[in-house]
């Protein structure tokens, strides 16, 4: 059972990946006890362990040490990559000493498959092949386990949510969210098997309050098409958080769920409206044993008690389902413009992005391409021109029509004095959507000249508006010096930017994983975050403890602790017990 609109357009369709091992061979080093302990059921006795079960620890570590020779040895004979350096080895042994908890065994996981779909009826859950790997493995993650969920289940409600947590919890089984399967670390895979549940029935919009400018969605709503069904209110939805693929006249925009809220998401309108998580009034959760509730009202503003909308937003499905939520809405402009500019170096470019943040000018968008991205938008052909290959910032503007042009003004002049070209402004509606597609086309630009067989990073960090000019040229630096096909794009305004680096995963992981994690680290010590939107999944996990500290890592597993105690939501994802 594939979902028909996930069915990504020919020109989009990307290579094969390996042959016969599908799956990137990665060495998960931070997986609990090595990759091959991510098998989806274990015939062990089921039930939580804790730190205080020392027969069970030591079981553990035991297994983790045989796993990991066995693992290596696997992985050598495969020809594979190993684990690529001492920090991360550290990491793992570190990882190893930690508590773990125990899942369903094969038994029990199979009762609970049969209960669920007694209670979902036949299409509720699916164990098909091709609906397991689509929900277990994803082209355009940096990341990719050997290890698939073991069913996946279609939900037709909350109530119905609540039935499968309370199911899975009976048994220990593992559960986790899935809405647009667009996340990039590895977040939706099945690290220790269990159900995949997948919020593609429930993509309605429940109720809409234009006089209260607010809207009530299931998770699976898209964004475009919910703008394109209230536009007649003069309303939208602000947060951008991906680009649509355009294929003869295909427009593939059910991707970018509106639930991109479960990480904290964002996108090119960042600089003027925010992140995800500031349009949230409210949300239905299902916490992992199946209780229901809400977090908020309906107001724009509340000050009652703990912010639990942030709590939820923030957790990559690792607290519970968000079933439903109340999205606040913003006034759709009277007056748009786009403006492109190119400059001769990187710094250049980004010094003025953030000239122009500094002297308030209120930009709808500003947005950093390097020289390969636009020459890889050049390659695809798909704008009907011929772009400067040169570091290029793209502008929205948004406002009345007087401060519009004033907005147009102030940038042209803070880029004249950073060394950029006469600015190229488009405000004609019709001809504003074609200028930005270049912006819009380039990662998927990048993807699609993806070798056959070869991987794609692709990652973001974020840091103080004044340090952005340095961390941009030295990672464009080291980004050239890696001599491979990688590309620099960022929501610069933000101080938000993005690596994407195509390359073979057999030879070339150690010198990228270098290159990518030199980048997070230094990021972080320039009290920025190794990640501004894309999240934490497995990929980023590594990072947490230098970006946090150990003591909110602490609180953050208390909370975890409290409102998943056996760990059965998306386990293996942003931190481990
Ligand atoms: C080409 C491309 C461009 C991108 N550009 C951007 C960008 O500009 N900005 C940006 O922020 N991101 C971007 N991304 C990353 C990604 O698309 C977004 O982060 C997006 O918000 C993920 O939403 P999703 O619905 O696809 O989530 P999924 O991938 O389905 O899930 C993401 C996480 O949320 C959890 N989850 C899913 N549904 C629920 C639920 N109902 N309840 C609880 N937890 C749930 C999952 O378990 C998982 O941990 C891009 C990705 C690609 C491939």
């Amino acid at each position: 059972m594939l979902r028909p609109f996930r069915a990504v357009p020919a020109r989009y369709r990307f290579p094969a990946t390996s042959g016969s091992h599908t799956f990137r061979q990665r060495v998960l080093w931070s997986s609990p006890i090595g990759r091959s302990q991510f098998s989806t059921v274990k015939d062990t006795k089921r039930g939580p362990r804790f730190s205080g079960d020392k027969s069970w620890t030591r079981s553990m570590l035991a297994a983790a040490g045989g796993s990991l020779i066995t693992g290596l040895l696997i992985f050598n004979l495969r020809g594979q990559v190993p684990i690529v350096d001492a920090e991360h080895e550290q990491h793992r042994k570190n990882e190893q000493k930690k508590p773990r908890y125990v899942y369903a065994s094969k038994e029990d996981l199979g009762k609970a498959i049969l209960e669920i779909r007694k209670e979902l009826g036949e299409e509720g859950i699916s164990t098909d092949d091709d609906d397991l790997r689509q929900h277990g493995f994803s082209e355009w993650s940096s990341i990719n386990i050997d290890q698939l969920p073991t069913a996946v289940a279609f939900p037709n409600s909350t109530e119905q949510v609540a039935k499968i947590a309370r199911i899975c919890s009976k048994y220990k089984v593992p559960m986790i969210p899935y809405s647009g399967g667009s996340s990039v670390e590895g977040h939706f895979s099945a690290a220790f098997g269990g159900i995949s549940v997948d919020f593609m029935n429930m993509c309605d919009i429940v109720e809409f309050h234009p006089e209260d400018m607010d809207i009530v969605v299931q998770p699976s709503v898209s964004w475009m098409d919910m703008n394109e069904k209230i536009k007649e209110s003069g309303l939208f939805f602000p947060i951008d958080p991906g680009p649509p693929v355009r294929s003869s006249g295909f427009l593939y925009s059910c991707f970018w769920s509106v639930f991109s809220a479960n990480i904290h998401a964002s996108g090119t309108n960042a600089v003027r409206y925010g992140t995800m998580k500031d349009w949230v009034i409210n949300m239905t959760i299902v916490l992992p044993d199946g209780r229901i509730l809400k977090t908020r009202q309906r107001p724009r503003k509340s000050s009652a008690g703990y912010n639990l909308n942030g709590l939820f937003t923030g957790a990559e499905g690792t607290l519970g389902f968000v079933t439903e939520a109340t999205l606040k809405l913003a006034r759709i402009p009277e007056e748009t413009g786009v403006a492109v500019t190119s400059f001769p170096t990187m710094r250049d470019a980004a010094n003025a992005a953030i000239q122009v943040v500094r002297e308030g000018i209120p930009v709808g968008a500003v947005e950093l391409l390097d020289d390969v991205q636009m020459d890889v938008i050049n390659r695809m052909g798909d704008t009907g021109r011929e772009w400067k290959a040169k570091p290029t910032l793209f502008f929205k503007f948004s406002g009345t029509k007087v401060g519009v042009q004033d907005n147009i003004d102030g940038v042209s002049h803070i880029v004249h004095a950073n060394h950029g070209s006469d600015l190229e402004v488009e405000k004609d509606t019709s001809k504003q959507e074609a200028l930005w597609f270049a912006r819009k086309q380039a990662l998927w630009s990048m993807l699609c000249l993806r070798k056959s067989g070869h991987e794609v990073w692709s990652t973001d960090v974020a840091v103080p508006l004044s340090k952005v000019s340095d961390l941009v040229e030295v990672s464009k630096k080291d980004l050239d010096k890696l001599g491979l096909f990688g590309s620099m794009l960022g929501h610069i305004g933000d101080g938000n930017f993005h690596e994407t680096i195509l390359y073979d995963g057999k030879k070339e992981y150690k010198s990228v994983a270098k290159c990518v994690h030199d980048m997070v680290h230094r990021a972080i010590e320039m009290e920025g975050t190794c990640t501004g939107e894309h999240g934490i999944g497995l990929g980023k996990k590594e990072f947490m403890a230098q970006e946090v500290g150990e003591e909110s890592l602490s609180v953050m597993r208390a909370i975890k602790q409290s409102l998943d105690p056996y760990w059965l939501m998306n386990p293996g994802k942003v931190f481990d017990p």
